[in-house]
């Protein structure tokens, strides 16, 4: 018998231990909320890459390269915090040079704007010899018709990069908004505050998409996390990474997040949406309103501070 027990655990230890995640990070090198201070900008890379190193997440930060610039000339400071990514070890890749809506944008200037927005990124990581290959789209607007969706998709194949979808969308940019408003202030207790709310409503929303996508699938996807480079998860994403962890994640690249067969499904539905890649192959397969019930809701105090 308790070889029977010890057989079954030996099966079905891998299926748990096979919950997977990448943590994508956007709007590289710093979401600042037009705070130039440098020392703030470096100190928000360090403990944001620190905590990243300290729990073993092989992120991928996408890169908005507009803000490497002042008028027209490289402003190296924004280089060099963009270098401690590379230095760190982990992988950049391309999310326009403006951050641009697809949503508003022909593919002509949108297509520009890809190519405006990998020149730095490219050096740097040619500098270790690695590759530009991902490409994030801002707003996660991917296109709203079949025809701009898949011309997009041509101009990027065309350009090899590969899309860099989302699995678990979430209003991170929210809290940090409050978060940083609260800094300004000095209001330590709000901050702390914010904080513990975030890492609840982001397990929340964890165990939201786990549902559908074992609703859909059966199974679930190795996961794409959305987040930002701001002054909330600079402070929060190492007990972020632990939430994670004491969920049965482990943590692995973009690449083989995307090895998981689920991303190949196909989308047939298109609208001016940003939202998760579950929800559009859900939304491809005919499912209605009552599939995607039960998304956390944002605290209403969060709500307010954002206003
Ligand atoms: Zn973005």
């Amino acid at each position: 018998m308790f070889k029977l027990i010890l057989a079954l655990l030996i099966c079905f230890t891998p299926a748990l231990a096979q919950k997977k995640v990448c943590f994508t990070i956007d709007d590289l090198p710093v979401v600042s909320y037009s705070i130039s201070d440098s020392a703030f900008q470096r100190e928000l890379t360090t403990n944001l890459l620190n905590k990243l190193t300290e729990h073993k997440v092989p992120a991928i930060g996408f890169v908005n390269e507009f803000k490497l610039y002042a008028d027209a000339n490289v402003n190296p400071f924004q280089v060099s915090l963009l270098k401690q990514w590379v230095d760190a070890n982990l992988e950049l890749g391309n999310h326009t040079y403006s951050h641009l809506d697809y949503n508003n944008t022909s593919l002509n200037t949108y297509g520009k704007e890809i190519l405006k927005g990998e020149v730095q990124t490219r050096k740097l990581l040619a500098a270790r010899n690695k590759p530009l290959q991902y490409f994030r789209h801002p707003y996660l607007h991917a296109g709203d018709s079949k025809v701009k969706s898949d011309s997009l998709e041509r101009f990027l194949k065309t350009h090899q990069y590969i899309i860099a979808p989302v699995t678990i969308d979430n209003a991170d940019y929210l809290f940090a908004l409050a978060y940083h408003r609260a800094y300004v202030k000095k209001d330590q207790t709000l901050m702390s505050r914010i904080g513990a709310d975030y890492l609840s409503y982001m397990e929340k929303v964890l165990h939201y998409f786990e549902t559908l996508s074992a609703a859909l699938f059966g199974r679930n996807i190795h996961h794409t996390l959305l987040l930002h480079a701001n002054l909330l998860n600079s402070h929060y994403i190492g007990k972020l990474a632990e939430v994670y962890a004491r969920n049965g994640y482990e943590f692995i690249t973009l690449e083989e997040a995307l090895r998981d067969k689920l991303y190949e499904t196909p989308i047939t539905k298109f609208g001016r949406w940003g939202i998760s890649w579950i929800d559009r192959w859900a939304l491809s397969q005919g499912k209605g309103n009552d599939f995607f019930k039960g998304e956390p809701a944002i605290p209403v105090y969060i709500n307010e501070l954002t206003k």
